[in-house]
């Protein structure tokens, strides 16, 4: 092959390379007739990377920020665009490998436009803390990027819908996929319902892995029924499931942390 033919092949495939998740293919064959080529080895890298250098943190980074913009300016329920301050669309880490996925922002979210920094997001961070992870290290996002609206004058929170959480998963559905986490944990029945579409009850679902896409799913009681149930018994539950994760994640267990109590 000519050397300007060569140098738009390998163009070509850096381009393929940068735009899409998928390495480009080369058979051994052609691989080896472009052998004695002095592009050769360019041509053989374009074609051979690993996956890694193609989906380093600017990539990932960029890619959320993208649905961001989406997410930003979503009017798919009019009710909630009418009565959220903002959208709260996830924090963390784009390169994480643990996810937790809560149920929608509450009255603090929806002010500050980042989930999990009311009491109950407090006590997730505390939890995170223990575990020797802080909020940077992980990502945090919701089912539902708006705060389900409230009835005029009226304090807490109501559910999301499951029409609700059909209609915004795929945003959340987007962050998983980019971000390709090792272990995802649920927060909560709700979490569960909206991601898997299954209703349960915590006590038969959590402490045992699941799978969301091939994705080792753990799943745990949320931390504000912890705020409602302060029993030792059910924050040593959600520790357990804790330290299940830890292990998957091969994160170093200390003999402190093995008899921790939240
Ligand atoms: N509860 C949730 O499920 N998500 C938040 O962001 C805050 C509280």
């Amino acid at each position: 092959m000519s050397q300007p033919a060569l140098d738009f092949v390998i163009a070509a495939l850096e381009k393929i390379r940068e735009k899409s998740d998928r390495t480009p293919r080369a058979s051994r064959a052609a691989l080896a007739r472009l052998e004695d080529t002095p592009r050769a080895t360019s041509l053989r890298e374009a074609c051979t990377l690993p996956t890694q250098r193609r989906l380093e943190t600017p990539n990932k980074a960029e890619l959320l920020a993208a649905v961001r913009e989406r997410v930003t300016v979503c009017t798919k329920c009019a009710h909630l665009v009418s009565s959220r301050t903002q959208t709260v669309f996830g924090v963390g880490n784009p390169n994480a490998d643990l996810m937790f996925i809560g149920e929608a922002p509450g009255a603090d979210e929806d002010q500050q436009g980042e989930p999990f920094v009311g009491r109950a997001g407090q006590l997730l961070t505390r939890i995170l803390k223990a575990m020797n992870f802080a909020r940077e290290d992980v990502y945090i996002a919701n089912i539902l990027k708006c705060r389900p609206d409230m009835p005029a004058g009226s304090f807490g929170n109501r559910p999301p819908t499951p029409a609700e959480m059909q209609t915004c998963l795929p945003y959340l559905v987007e962050q998983i996929n980019i971000i390709q986490p090792s272990v995802l944990v649920a927060l909560g029945a709700v979490a569960v319902e909206g991601l898997l579409g299954t209703r349960g009850t915590m006590r038969e679902l959590r402490g045992r892995w699941h799978a969301y896409n091939s994705i080792p799913l753990m799943i745990t009681y949320h931390p504000a029924y912890l705020l409602r149930n302060q029993a030792p018994s059910e924050k040593r539950k959600v520790w357990e499931d804790m330290l299940l994760v830890m292990e998957r994640l091969n994160r170093p267990i200390s003999e402190r942390q093995r008899s921790y109590f939240l």
